[in-house]
């Protein structure tokens, strides 16, 4: 332990953590301030202001809690949820079971409706749960969902829920700032991200922003929050006029989501978004000229996550450790029914880029190839750049 650690320079381009951007890194090792100092309670004020841009949202308690994105997922649970609660919760993939796994920790009666990893949820099928358990609080789904690469539509279940009358909650960890995730004009009630998807800062820090109905929950809570430092009636008063003391909030990961939110509102959320869009459109087809198979439909794949089969005969770590190992590339691995079986690749915030969907094409393509796949060369970065040139137009 003489020598500090030393990590490689690796191309991030797995479902997280990303890429982060190099203004966000140096930001980091700016000098620290003390949580209550004036500089520091001005920064969240910024913050605030920023993450409403994102969420599209004027929700007056949004903020980023301590914690990567599960974190932001126990904080929405852990505060809207009462013990005995009865909560439908939408499970498609990893995600979606996770937030079942932390709203029973809660204390609540999950309903945990089922749909095929890789396929979205109908509203018919909400419905008919909503129908069957007119007592449930809410609902819970994932926007993004990243072991999957399946893209969630939200508004017609938004409306449904609301005329039930329960609350709508959705992660958008993956979603946010790759995708819209218009809160306000959705209808979204409660919601979560993290720092290390589409916003390309490091892990640390996870923005939630709570709506009236939520609120309303919140202040009728009959029973304490069952976590202490995820309270948001505590924390509330630290991150609102008050100023309370509640936790040490961890400095430099605000100084990073800063410079990361300032960055992606100075793009533009429309530019990112088109971009996400491109980039993530190039790949897939990039993908397919290799005779590889998409696990999404067309209509509901992301942008910024591809889920592609692993093609018979080659197998899947062999495949990954040369990316690693030889092209400085990490991708990830499939997760539950995918294990061994898909690729996931992500191309988040500052990793969507032209040059890395050539990158990551153009190495899959040669590791393939070392495997004895028999493939046309170049027509996956030929077939991507296709994708570039009708854009241009
Ligand atoms: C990554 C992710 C999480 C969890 O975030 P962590 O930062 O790993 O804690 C939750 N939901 C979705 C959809 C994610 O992609």
């Amino acid at each position: 332990m003489s020598n500090p650690f030393k990590p490689s320079q690796r191309l991030l381009l797995g479902p997280g953590p990303s890429e982060v951007y190099p203004t966000v890194l140096e930001q980091m090792s700016k000098p620290l301030l003390g949580h209550l100092d004036p500089e520091f309670l001005k920064l969240m004020d910024e913050l605030k202001l920023m993450l409403q841009q994102v969420f599209e949202t004027g929700n007056p308690l949004t903020l980023a809690m301590p914690g990567t994105g599960s974190a932001g997922m126990e904080t929405v649970f852990v505060n809207l949820i009462e013990p005995g609660d009865k909560v439908i919760i939408c499970v498609n993939g990893v995600f979606g079971g996770r937030m079942a796994d932390v709203a029973e920790r809660a204390g609540a009666e999950v309903i945990s409706l089922q749909q095929t990893w890789g396929d979205v949820f109908a509203p018919e099928q909400i419905e008919e749960a909503l129908k069957k358990h007119p007592d449930a609080s809410m609902v819970a789904l994932v926007h993004a969902e990243t072991s999957t690469g399946a893209w969630q539509p939200l508004q017609e279940i938004a409306d449904l829920v609301h005329r039930h009358d329960k609350l709508f909650v959705v992660d958008t960890v993956t979603s946010f700032g790759g995708v819209r995730v218009a809160v306000d004009q959705i209808g979204i009630d409660a919601a979560y991200s993290g720092t290390q998807k589409c916003l390309s800062a490091p892990p640390g820090l996870a923005p939630v922003t709570f709506g009236q109905r939520a609120l309303n929950k919140i202040d009728q809570r009959k029973h304490k929050v069952q976590s202490w430092y995820l309270d948001l009636t505590m924390i509330r008063n630290y991150w609102g006029e008050d100023r309370f003391y509640h936790h040490t909030a961890p400095i430099t990961m605000n100084y990073a989501l800063h410079e990361a939110l300032r960055i992606l509102l100075e793009e533009g959320l429309d530019n990112s978004f088109q971009r996400h869009a491109l980039h993530g459109k190039a790949l897939q087809t990039g993908l397919q000229a290799m005779k590889l198979k998409l696990v999404v439909e067309e209509k509901h794949r992301l942008p910024m996550l591809t889920t592609v089969y692993v093609p018979d005969g080659i197998e899947d770590m062999a495949i990954r450790q040369s990316l690693l190992n030889r092209h400085q590339i990490e991708i990830g691995g499939g997760l539950g029914p995918f294990k061994g079986k898909a690729w996931r690749i992500g191309l988040m915030g500052y990793g969507s880029s032209r040059e890395n969907v050539l990158r990551v094409l153009e190495a899959l393509e040669s590791s393939l190839l070392d495997q004895g796949f028999s493939l046309k060369q170049g027509a996956a970065a030929e077939a991507a750049l296709q994708v570039y040139h009708a854009a241009v137009i």
